[in-house]
């Protein structure tokens, strides 16, 4: 199922690591457990996978909307290499909608993907190659994959981690977690660190932020990274009204205990209003302190409450372009795909996509999918 690559050296739409050919041109991903199945010229919903004639393609192979430096406690990540630095990269393309996302416009990235789409990006495009030379020339120890979500830019990762792994860096993924096994196991051999969130216990909390997701697949996608060998890390934001009760917060503490350790690290972060959540409070500190002291109550020896710092944002970063080689135009050259899979164009999927239905479609495991995307 999977299918093998060269890396690209420059900009083109590459084919999806985990796809299943289906009857009659649709395609199946098995990347995030969307499983979204998709017909010629649909994408999936994160946006940033499209069925072009019976195959998948990653829109966003190595297109990076931001990047930033800092310690490997910032991401936030206490027992992996203490005291190191990491260099942060992200793309564009969630698999869910949080309500109180800061990040929107890397994160969804649905203009920016759309702009992908149409042959109109001027984003960055940075190989492999280039992504680890810059991780080196800036003297850091690790990777990391945050801000949107790495299990939507999967073919980017494996081939960054590959790379990373030879050159010495270690390497962190930063993820809800709502993520399939077989990505799990061809991330494996080469991802060192997941830092995941714990978002909620309640299915009713993950089904507003994204209608497939069950509490349940999301805990065992985080045990099975555990099982595989991939340092876990664990993390939640407690938002006032929301999943700040005391009773759910202890019932996460005591999962981690019994499924990843009462050693292992749980974050409790807080939130800061944002988008939908514009109206909610910045959470108290109380209501952080009491999910710390129900944690130690229960056994789990590595808590730590962040007063001061919500979710791995990437709003005040320097400009991309600040830590890469090359000149601000090459940089940000329109990106026309250089592969010749699309006729004489040379790419575009506009063609493509006028031609298809966008049509909604119910994915596998249920929940309401469009073709086109809209924040819920
Ligand atoms: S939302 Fe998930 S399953 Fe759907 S296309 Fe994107 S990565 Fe694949
Ligand atoms: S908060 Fe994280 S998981 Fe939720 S939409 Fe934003 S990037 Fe995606």
């Amino acid at each position: 199922m999977a299918l093998p690559r060269k890396a690209p050296s420059e900009y083109q739409l590459v084919p999806t690591r985990l796809q299943e050919r289906l009857p009659d041109g649709k395609t199946r991903c098995h990347l995030c457990l969307w499983r979204c199945g998709l017909r010629h010229g649909q994408r999936g919903f994160c946006q940033s996978h499209v069925n072009r004639h019976g195959t998948l393609y990653n829109l966003s192979y190595g297109i990076i909307s931001a990047i930033d430096i800092g310690p490997v406690e910032d991401k936030p990540v206490k027992h992996f290499r203490p005291g190191t630095q990491v260099m942060s990269v992200g793309s564009y393309g969630c698999s869910f909608r949080c309500g109180g996302c800061h990040n929107l416009e890397i994160s969804w990235g649905v203009s920016a993907l759309d702009e992908l789409a149409r042959g109109e990006s001027t984003a960055v495009y940075v190989t492999p190659e280039q992504l680890v030379e810059a991780a080196q020339r800036h003297g850091v120890q690790g990777i990391a994959f945050t801000y949107s979500e790495p299990a939507v830019w999967l073919e980017y990762v494996l081939d960054v981690s590959q790379l990373a792994q030879q050159a010495g860096l270690y390497t962190v993924y930063v993820s809800n977690s709502f993520v399939t096994d077989e990505s799990l196991e061809l991330m494996a051999p080469y991802v060192d660190v997941l830092c995941s969130d714990i978002k909620s216990l309640r299915d009713e909390f993950y089904q507003e932020i994204c209608g497939a997701a069950r509490v349940e697949q999301v805990l065992r996608s985080i045990e099975r990274a555990h099982e595989l060998g991939i340092h876990v890390e664990t993390r939640t934001n407690v938002i006032p009204g929301r999943n700040d009760d005391r009773d759910e917060l202890e019932r996460i503490a005591l999962w981690i205990r019994d499924h990843l350790g009462a050693d292992s690290p749980w974050h409790v972060t807080k939130f800061f209003p944002a988008f939908k959540l514009g109206h909610v409070p910045p959470t108290p500190s109380e209501s952080l302190w009491a999910a710390h002291d129900a944690a130690r109550e229960v056994g789990l020896e590595n808590v730590y409450v962040y007063d001061d710092k919500g979710c791995d944002c990437a709003t005040t970063n320097l400009p991309v372009d600040a830590y890469l080689q090359g000149d601000s135009g090459e940089l940000h050259a329109v990106k026309k795909c250089s592969a010749s899979c699309c006729g004489q164009e040379g790419v575009l999927l506009k063609k493509y996509e006028r031609e298809a239905e966008l049509l909604v479609q119910r994915p596998a495991g249920g929940g309401q999918r469009a073709g086109k995307t809209e924040p819920t």
